[in-house]
């Protein structure tokens, strides 16, 4: 069914309504050509490419829970291309192309939002980082602008600028392309379309373990039995590391909780999307009003996906250093997902020394903004067997090489970076 105005109102003119299920109940084959394990936003989107750009459908998407369960739905949907080194900015930016026009094509309404992004400088030093940034965008062929103070306080009046607090803000750096796009949204959009042309989705359905015959890889077996493949893609987020590892693929890469918080909802009060640097503390408001927050991370490995209250207070701490207001706010909901951070702060892409066992995770707490350009670089990859030049630096191989994507220059610790 194509959704359209048209659709809605022919369905609420109907007695009894007839929406089809979004994706088809399929039952589980034998084998498939290619397994993707993980319904999180990268699979998905792999799967959607496999089928849309190279006709590939004899695909499964298999997650232990549901689709969008991980990291993609717990996200707080910030989406921009605001990065330093070459590597990550090409992805971003060409996420970015993408975003603008995936609705369309998904005939889903993902609610891309370019309201724009300020990253806040507190320091002299920080805002002359900033204005190297945006020149590498520009030249990129991004738009990248600095901001001053009072061009910032056209933009969101109710940001405190007060250059006696006690990080003040000296300029921003300003991306008019970035904003926020609906997170699940994206999940069901690249679902859908793919379960159209064939792919099959099982959810609540575990892989406990990769199977290899020969030195390539040959299936998964999972709690239903096992499933044979001719190749195979994990793109399980934090569940990734354990997978591979068994297979003989150590992923240099660690588990952290990040999380989330939502407040009350309140009338229009921040039109941008826009980050606190000293410490960190990123907002933006919801269309139903709620102000919503992420922070850094726990600082200790965990998988548990649960909230603190260290977090909570230091985070909110921030958010009212530029946000006053924000102190008499209430705290609607609060959640967390499991940041998979590699030494170097980027994801690891491509191949890996197991024949036709590729490999998607490590994208931390900021992936869900390259999710469409990973997927059209991975199908690319998978279909054709060439590597995209846009994935050749996140290899796993960077690892033994030194070729690291150090972004923030934090060094081997993935909880800071
Ligand atoms: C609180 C928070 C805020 C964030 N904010 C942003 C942001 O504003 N902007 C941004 O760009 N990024 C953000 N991120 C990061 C972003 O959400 C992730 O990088 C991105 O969603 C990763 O997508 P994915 O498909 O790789 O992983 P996921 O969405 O986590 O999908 C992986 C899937 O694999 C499944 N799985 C795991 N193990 C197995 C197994 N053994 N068998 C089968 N299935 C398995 C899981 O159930 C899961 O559904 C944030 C993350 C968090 C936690």
């Amino acid at each position: 069914m194509r959704y359209s105005i048209l659709t809605l109102a022919t369905q609420a003119l109907q007695k009894q309504q007839r929406w089809p299920q979004i994706i088809a109940p399929e039952k589980l084959k034998p084998h498939y050509d290619i397994i993707i394990v993980g319904a999180g936003g990268h699979g998905l989107a792999t799967a959607y490419y496999l089928s849309h750009n190279h006709d590939i459908n004899d695909v499964l998407v298999i997650d232990s829970s549901w689709i969008g369960g991980g990291n993609t739905a717990r996200n707080t949907t910030i989406v921009r291309s605001d990065y330093l080194l070459p590597a990550s900015f090409a992805l971003k930016n060409f996420a970015l192309q993408l975003w603008d026009s995936l609705s369309q094509a998904l005939n889903f309404n993902l609610m891309y939002s370019p309201r724009g992004y300020l990253d806040l400088a507190h320091s002299d030093g920080e805002l002359e980082h900033f204005m190297l940034r945006a020149n590498a965008m520009c030249l990129g062929g991004a738009s990248a602008s600095i901001l001053t103070n009072s061009q910032i306080a056209e933009k969101i009046p109710a940001l405190n600028l007060d250059q006696q607090s006690r990080f003040p803000i000296r300029g921003a750096l300003f991306q008019a392309e970035g904003g926020v796009v609906r997170h699940d949204a994206v999940a069901w959009g690249f679902a859908r379309k793919s379960s159209e042309k064939g792919v099959h989705i099982q959810q609540n359905c575990a892989v406990n373990k990769l199977l290899t015959s020969n030195g390539r890889i040959s299936g998964v077996s999972t709690h239903r039995g096992k499933i044979s493949a001719n190749s195979v893609l994990v793109a399980a987020a934090g569940g990734s590391e354990r997978l591979m590892a068994n297979a003989g693929v150590p992923l240099p890469m660690e588990p952290i909780n990040v999380q989330a918080f939502v407040t009350e909802p309140i009338k229009p009060v921040l039109d941008h999307v826009v980050n606190y640097n000293a410490g960190l503390s990123y907002l933006s408001q919801s269309d139903k009003g709620e102000l919503v927050m992420g922070g850094a991370t726990d600082g200790y490995l965990s998988t548990a996906r649960r909230g603190s209250f260290a977090r909570l207070e230091d985070t909110m701490m921030r958010a009212a250093q530029i946000f006053p207001f924000i102190s008499n706010l209430r705290l609607m909901r609060h959640w967390s997902g499991t940041a998979d951070i590699p030494m170097d702060g980027n994801a690891i892409v491509g191949r890996t020394e197991i024949e036709n066992l590729f490999v998607n995770c490590g994208w931390g707490y900021a992936g869900f903004k390259a999710t469409p350009a990973v997927g059209w670089k991975l199908a690319e990859l998978i279909a054709d067997g060439k590597l995209p030049e846009m994935l050749k630096p996140f290899a796993l191989s960077r690892f033994t090489d030194g070729a690291l994507i150090d972004d923030a220059g934090i060094g081997p610790y993935p909880w800071l970076h």
